[in-house]
């Protein structure tokens, strides 16, 4: 095989790194991007810059893409779609996965296979170690470009439903932009407090870091429905919560993000579930609400 090759399109934070991973292991990089000024940083160190789009699907048969979402993917491959014809298509960009599936007829019935993609670590840990993606399509095109997957993160595909690495991508980041808003939220009480972010680091820390024994012991028990309230009631949560809100309003604090977790603990009270664990209220998100 001649020298390994590959298109990328868009050169935001991540498409710049993951560029820069492959030009670090010798792959012959073409890139485009819209605002074309971006692909300077790269083609001093070996890229070559794609006059037009149909000229980025040209240079290779693999085509990466790392866009804001998919409608970034249309408004570009959209101007090219007769170059579409017999490219793989792996789109990096975050999107739904219904938006996801959309995205892969779309591109299959311009003539092109199709990966989804979902990464899971920011640019800075590209090519690094714990980097993940997820990915979904058919496995054995997957299998063609594993290796080549590889040089950005590891590679976990999830299925052959186009959807599933976009909604694997889109269930760590419910975790993340909560667990995320929840930390900056203690972190306001506490500067309302006079105690610096800091401060509180090592302590916010060590929370996060016990997450991990909570999942452990609680995931059996979701997956058998038993939301036994032997280690702990729904009715201590509610009290519990009930104190974070009030100590975040006693500090002048905007505390809308726990009152909506004590809002959902009071439903599952209501709902009778007082004696059950807290975890319960699982079942409650499973439905529309009241
Ligand atoms: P950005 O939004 O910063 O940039 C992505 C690229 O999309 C840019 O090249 C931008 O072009 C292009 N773009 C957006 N809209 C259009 C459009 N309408 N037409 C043409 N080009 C468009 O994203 P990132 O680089 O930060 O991330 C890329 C993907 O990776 C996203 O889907 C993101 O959710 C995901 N991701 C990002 C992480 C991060 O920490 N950054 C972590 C994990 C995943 P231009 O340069 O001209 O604006």
């Amino acid at each position: 095989m001649s020298k390994q090759s590959l298109t990328l399109i868009g050169l935001g934070p991540m498409g710049s790194a993951m560029a820069d991973a492959y030009l670090a292991k010798g792959y012959e990089v073409t890139v485009w991007n819209r605002t074309a000024s971006k692909a300077e940083p790269l083609v001093a160190k070996g890229a070559v810059l794609a006059p037009t789009v149909a000229d980025a699907l040209a240079a290779n048969t693999l085509v990466l893409l790392s866009l804001t979402d998919h409608q970034a993917m249309y408004a570009i491959l959209g101007r090219a779609t007769e170059a579409l014809e017999g490219r793989t298509v792996v789109n990096l960009s975050s999107d739904t996965p219904a938006k996801s599936r959309e995205a892969a007829e779309w591109v299959n019935g311009h003539g092109a296979a199709y990966l989804t993609g979902g990464v899971t670590v920011p640019p800075h840990r590209i090519a690094g170690p714990g980097a993940l993606t997820f990915y979904s399509g058919p496995h054995a095109l997957f299998e063609e470009h594993r290796a080549t997957l590889e040089v950005i993160s590891a590679a976990d595909h999830r299925g052959e439903d186009q959807g599933l690495a976009a909604l694997y991508y889109q269930l760590q980041l419910d975790i993340f932009w909560t667990s995320l808003s929840s930390w900056l939220h203690a972190v306001a009480v506490a500067k309302a407090n006079g105690i610096s972010a800091s401060d509180l680091l090592p302590y916010a820390s060590g929370t996060l870091a016990s997450m991990p024994d909570f999942l452990g012991f609680y995931t059996p028990r979701l997956d058998e429905g038993n939301f036994a309230g032997d280690v702990e009631r729904l009715s201590m949560g509610l009290a519990s919560i009930e104190h974070v809100v009030e100590t975040g309003l006693d500090s002048g604090v905007d505390s809308s993000l726990p009152t909506a977790v004590m809002d959902l603990l009071r439903r599952g009270f209501d709902a009778g579930r007082a004696e059950d664990s807290a975890t319960s209220i699982v079942e409650l998100l499973g439905r529309p609400s009241a």
